[in-house]
């Protein structure tokens, strides 16, 4: 970059660069790399646009922007991602929570019975987006979080400690219903892997650099469903709720395996961008 390195035009010359380095958000990119160098909130780019850089703000900026040009995902570098509101420490080693599965948190609050002692369990909770976003809404909610890596566990468990809500949502590390044989809840979330392991959505872009074993399951994306729908009844008290998020032509099949695992009510949900999200049974 030459000429004044101003945030005006530091933003300006990034945006451009990390798109043509194959960024399909350039400019955002540029907002959130930079307000993190320089230890501000995003809005302040805008109210002093004219503010220079000093040498070691332009620094670790530059660093930040060559990671992200090489296709480090931006939550990654800034080892954060806001969902619900609520800021996540995310890692490498926890799937990048997406605005998409807000649509899961919302069916699973219009569904989760408003008295005390109410209990939840979401499967697969990675950097524990859904039971914090959930325990957030309802004060005396309870949840247990499970997690099969053990890392992403931890990442989990320092998010409920950094947002207070780890008396209520307890993390633990195990497969699916595992670590909570014998009890029983209301309601229970997921939003398992269900990317077919041949598609090449695994590995374009920022999704290539997350944990492949939160996105992918089996041929068809179907295979963390074919455990979690046949073992959800035993684990939900009468009336409970299972509720999964989904990939966009995946309806079908999973409301198919809801109903032959004794489901009623199973119902599929749409995103904001209008396709199939969310089924519930
Ligand atoms: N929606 C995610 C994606 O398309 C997949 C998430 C998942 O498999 N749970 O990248």
């Amino acid at each position: 970059m030459s000429g004044a390195w101003t945030v005006r035009a530091v933003l300006e010359w990034t945006a451009g660069h990390l798109n043509e380095a194959g960024s399909d958000t350039g400019r955002l990119d540029a907002e959130l790399l930079l307000a993190h160098a320089l230890g501000v909130e995003r809005l302040q780019l805008y109210l002093d646009p004219d503010r220079p850089l000093d040498q070691t703000e332009r620094d670790a900026y530059r660093e930040l922007v060559r990671a992200r040009a090489k296709g480090a995902p931006v939550a990654h570098l800034l080892g954060e991602r806001e969902f619900w509101s609520l800021p996540l420490r995310v890692t490498a080693d926890t799937l990048i929570p997406r605005p998409d599965t807000e649509v899961v948190v919302e069916r699973a609050l219009e569904l989760l019975p408003v008295e005390g002692g109410t209990r939840a369990l979401d499967l697969g909770t990675g950097t524990g987006c859904i039971p914090a976003a959930l325990a957030s809404e309802r004060p005396e909610l309870r949840v247990d979080a499970v997690e099969a890596g053990s890392e992403a566990a931890a990442v989990a468990a320092d998010n409920m400690e950094r947002l207070g809500l780890a008396e209520r949502v307890t993390v633990q590390t195990g497969s699916w219903f595992e670590p909570v044989a014998g009890e029983t809840y209301h309601l229970i979330v997921a939003n398992p892997p269900y990317v077919p392991e041949a598609d090449p959505h695994l590995t374009a872009g920022d999704v290539a650099a997350e944990p492949r074993e939160a996105l992918a399951a089996g041929p068809e994306g179907l295979d963390a469903y074919r455990v979690l729908v046949p073992g959800a009844p035993a684990h939900l008290v009468p009336g409970g709720w299972l509720v999964v998020e989904i990939g966009w032509d995946q309806g079908e099949a999973v409301a198919a395996l809801f109903e032959a695992n004794g489901f009623t009510e199973v119902a599929v949900h749409r995103d904001y961008g209008g396709r199939d999200r969310v089924v519930e049974g």
